[in-house]
């Protein structure tokens, strides 16, 4: 009884949570985005080049909104059914423990996926977990297609940090109810096979 209760409580207080986060977080002017991103390219080599070939390629991102958010740190970035992806410029105005630029390139990657998830299942029909697995596993693709490119620093990444988050016991949460299966599934050993095989050893 007393698990289930917690259980509920944790399902009932995390859209609030997360209301709240959404209510603190305001888009900057243009200006600041511009100025903000420009700053960012010489910290975040990776992540600019990600999101100016995004911007160039797909046409599901709409708007890339930069917001300031004065609660707690949370989710660096968050996708929306208009086609908007956000991002917390706190991430990118000082470096936050887990979040260098591999791993800011997973993130806009994954957000990308939730857009092509959304453009894919209507509304009625989106479930939390099934958007999450869409935007790792898009995140997976487009990360191998970077080491396909020379570069598997974000792929690497990216396997390390999913296979962390799996590891959590945060059931309420769908990304890592996303993650459980994902990392015990074949696609996930493909990918780890093909680093074992392609990629150097990391340090
Ligand atoms: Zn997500």
């Amino acid at each position: 009884m007393r698990h289930l209760l917690i259980f509920g409580l944790l399902l009932g207080l995390a859209p609030l949570a997360s209301r709240a986060q959404m209510a603190q977080a305001v888009p900057v002017d243009a200006a600041t985005a511009q100025a903000v991103l420009a700053q960012a390219a010489r910290q975040y080599p990776k992540f600019t080049a990600a999101l100016a070939d995004v911007r160039e390629h797909d046409p599901l991102l709409r708007r890339f909104v930069v917001v300031t958010n004065a609660g707690p740190l949370g989710s660096p970035a968050a996708a929306f059914g208009n086609g908007a992806v956000r991002l917390d410029r706190r991430f990118l105005e000082s470096s936050q423990p887990g979040f260098d630029d591999n791993r800011l390139v997973v993130v806009l990657y994954h957000e990308v996926g939730h857009l092509h998830y959304f453009s894919q299942v209507p509304p009625g029909q989106r479930d939390t977990q099934a958007s999450e697995r869409a935007a790792f596993d898009y995140s997976l693709l487009k990360t191998k297609a970077l080491a396909e490119a020379g570069d598997c620093a974000p792929l690497q990444t990216g396997l390390r940090f999913m296979l962390l988050r799996s590891q959590s016991n945060d059931l309420a949460d769908p990304h890592v109810r996303a993650l459980k299966s994902l990392v015990q599934e074949p696609t996930y050993a493909e990918y780890k096979a093909y680093v074992a095989s392609h990629c150097p050893a990391q340090p």
